[in-house]
């Protein structure tokens, strides 16, 4: 999970809203959900220019877990759950609460780039805001800082990368820790089918990092130049576990690492 930039709501949206909120007020008695299926089912073509903007914004990865996300294993996620929605605090419409996401390896038909588990116990692997349901809030991704508030442990008999809580860096944030602990839990951040996913990240950068190190034919300027390509590859906006990739290079090129 790293910070998001805030995207523009699509042309149509402002209309969209209005309508949705003279047709569809928030008021005890209708849940939230149906109030979003409207949403979805007869504002379509929004719904869809809406989801295509988040898209655009987080370059193609789900906000929680970072793995790159089809057309077809995509879902606009609220941060602040639709149930806590009031006539004063519809989150349930308000773009800025919107953030797009995974379906948390829900969808059996999305077996591309580990979206999916073939596990046999596939509800351990169910991440994201499937897993999330109506919970209490996460970090909101639109107010991270540049640096990560979690650590990356590497699991080399397992083959798995988790992430825990750097508490330092919370602290540097003013964000509570025990919210970056809730996040990690509530989205199963940790799941095998994620963390096996990361591990394969890790592993793989490590070792190019290693070759560049090891090369006697290269001078100590040289590998600089090498390790800064390599930076500007991993790091770049679209690449799939965005978060596995920035530790790594903090951990092994600090002093190239971007600014902490
Ligand atoms: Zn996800």
């Amino acid at each position: 999970m790293h910070k998001l930039s805030r995207p523009a709501p699509p042309a149509s949206w402002h209309d969209c809203l209005k309508a949705l909120r003279e047709a569809e007020p928030v008021k005890k008695g209708r849940s939230e959900s149906k109030r979003w299926g409207v949403f979805r089912n007869e504002h379509r073509s929004t719904y869809d220019e809406t989801v295509d903007a988040l898209a655009a914004c987080q370059h193609g990865l789900c906000a929680y877990c970072e793995i790159k996300v089809s057309r077809i294993n995509r879902q606009i996620e609220h941060i602040q759950p639709k149930k806590n929605s009031t006539p004063e605090n519809d989150f349930t419409f308000t773009f800025s609460n919107f953030a797009m996401c995974c379906n948390g390896g829900t969808v059996s038909y999305c077996k591309d780039d580990g979206a999916f588990s073939n596990d046999p116990d596939k509800k351990t692997n169910i991440s994201c805001g499937a897993k999330k349901g109506d919970k209490e809030p996460c970090l909101n991704p639109y107010t991270l800082p540049e640096y990560s508030l979690f650590r990356a442990q590497a699991d080399t008999t397992n083959e798995l990368l988790s992430f825990s809580v750097d508490e330092d860096a919370c602290a540097k944030a003013t964000i509570p820790a025990e919210l970056a602990k809730g996040t990690i839990t509530n989205l199963n951040l940790n799941c095998p089918r994620l963390s096996r996913a990361r591990y394969g990240v890790w592993v793989t950068i490590n070792k190019e990092i290693d070759e560049i190190s090891e090369d006697p034919d290269l001078s100590e300027d040289e590998k600089d130049e090498e390790f800064k390509s390599l930076i500007k590859k991993h790091l770049s906006p679209d690449i799939q576990f965005y978060t596995t990739a920035l530790l790594c290079i903090c951990y092994q090129l600090p002093d190239l690492a971007p600014q902490n």
